[in-house]
């Protein structure tokens, strides 16, 4: 029998669920109950849905991850705008970091990133981040 996702109380009743077992006009809600102002509530706070993608691991197959440097970010905000998966984090116009469990490694936000040397870059996934920090490349000089 199709499945009504009104009824979902956690991820695991559906995750194994193919296209065809929820019932057609199925409606996937972003959180529980209402949330007034969502952009002013901190993520951790918001109460997500288990239908939302939000509460899924779905960086799993990421080759490359971005590395942050706060040493050298101006807080610009470029990589949170243009980042196409919501996956930096930032508080009070701050730059924050990179959420692992969404990130695609697309390397948009380093490709954005406007300082230099930048603040993001791409760097193995296997690879400690205070590895990668210490092998960050110097300033490049203007030719
Ligand atoms: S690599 Fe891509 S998905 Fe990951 S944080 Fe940067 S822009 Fe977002
Ligand atoms: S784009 Fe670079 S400088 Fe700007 S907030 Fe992101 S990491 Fe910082």
């Amino acid at each position: 029998m199709a499945k009504d996702l009104k009824e979902v109380k956690s991820i695991d009743e559906i995750k194994d669920l193919g296209w065809n077992e929820i019932i057609p006009g199925a409606s996937l809600f972003s959180f529980t109950e209402p949330v007034e102002n969502v952009v002013e509530v901190p993520e951790e706070e918001r109460p997500y849905a288990p239908t939302n993608s939000h509460e899924w691991q779905v960086g799993d197959w990421r080759v490359e991850k971005p590395v942050y440097n706060r040493d050298l970010c101006i807080d610009c905000q470029f990589c949170w705008v243009f980042c196409p998966d919501i996956s930096i984090l930032s508080r009070d116009k701050k730059m924050i970091g990179v959420i692992y469990e969404h990130c695609k490694g697309c390397g948009i936000c380093v490709e954005v990133c406007p300082t230099n040397p930048k603040s993001l870059l791409m760097f193995p996934e296997h690879m400690d981040n205070n590895e990668a920090l210490n092998m960050w490349p110097k300033k490049e000089e203007k030719k």
